[in-house]
């Protein structure tokens, strides 16, 4: 138990570099390691939301394991990839234009599908990708470090894309400089990232702790840009690239509304995938019966699901947004 809280560190607000902060909720590494819990905290200055404590950068390793990154490729998945892709990139083609080769920076890039489908689109592309389990690429130039590690210290690229990623760092305020360093003058940054003013992010245990250590508002965000030198164009809340179901929706309700208590991670119960796979039951209308015995609420609420995801999106309440910045 020392050995594990010595890997820890305690830390101040990213954003603002206050030391006040309220708890928000407690959950474990649900992938890899579900008994290890970690709590989540909202600085009381400014709203941001982080761990704390936190596993240090090189404990962090371990919380990324190979098998992270490499999901085996299948005709859905290709498709499902080359569905967001294509999201993504709508967010890039104000700065197409015939006969340029516009340059990218995907800081993160994993595997590298998205700057290769950009590519593939006329636009010469670099990757940032610090975790050594994603392999490695050969295609085009590719850092390993931490984005403000990078030996570029000009304005360099017409566009820097992080997709999922400012969630995962360590020091955000590092990458929002770092991207205002070598944007070239009106480049754009276009990033996504979870909202923590979203149902799913604040109670319903979507995030994917520890791996994601940062949680953004919509003020949040306008603020690091803000003090980074950025103009906020556009902010997209919605599920076109990611999605974040509010599963557990109707057990929340239920737990706060009529029993009047606090809906704690103990409380949340298996998804379908995980009944079947504890229970050892193959797919099947029996298996969904006894599925719907053990969690009545979580058979019922699926069919609420696409109302309540149009309901957020009106109210810019969904679980994900990205945002559109140019550098001033
Ligand atoms: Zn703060």
């Amino acid at each position: 138990m020392r050995k594990a809280l010595a890997d820890l560190e305690t830390v101040a607000c990213n954003l603002c570099g206050s030391t006040r902060h309220t708890f928000a909720y407690r959950a474990p590494d649900r992938l890899f390691f579900p008994n290890e819990f970690f709590t989540v905290v909202s600085c009381d200055e400014c709203g941001f939301g982080f761990v704390n404590p936190r596993p240090t950068p090189a404990e962090m390793a371990k919380h990324y394991p190979a098998a992270y990154f490499q999901a085996p490729p299948t005709p859905s998945s290709d498709r499902y990839f080359q569905r967001r892709y294509s999201a993504e990139a709508a967010y890039l083609r104000p700065l197409e234009k015939p006969g340029t080769h516009p340059l990218l920076l995907d800081v993160g890039c994993a595997t590298g599908g998205f700057p290769r489908f950009m590519a593939a689109r006329g636009w010469r592309v670099e990757g940032i990708e610090v975790s050594e389990s994603a392999g490695n690429i050969h295609d085009f130039p590719v850092y390993r470090a931490e984005f403000q590690e990078i030996p570029v210290h000009a304005p360099t690229y017409d566009a820097v894309t992080a997709w999922a990623v400012l969630e995962h760092v360590h020091d955000p305020m590092a990458y929002f400089r770092k991207a205002a360093e070598v944007l070239k003058s009106s480049g754009l940054f276009v990033f996504l990232v979870t909202n923590f003013e979203s149902l799913a992010s604040r109670h319903l245990f979507i995030e994917d702790v520890p791996r994601h250590l940062s949680f953004f508002t919509r003020n949040v965000v306008r603020r690091y840009l803000d003090l980074t030198g950025f103009t906020l164009l556009q902010e997209d809340n919605g599920r076109n690239i990611y999605k974040a179901v509010p599963v557990h929706w109707l057990p929340f309700l239920i737990q706060t509304r009529l029993r009047r208590r606090p809906f704690a991670y103990q409380d949340v119960p298996l998804t379908k995938r995980e009944f079947l796979q504890v229970h050892g039951l193959a797919r099947g209308w029996r298996s969904s019966l006894r599925y719907g015995v053990y969690s009545p609420a979580s058979a019922i609420e699926r069919l609420f699901f696409p109302l309540i995801e149009t309901l957020q999106i009106l109210r810019k309440s969904y679980g994900i947004s990205t945002y559109v910045a140019q550098k001033r």
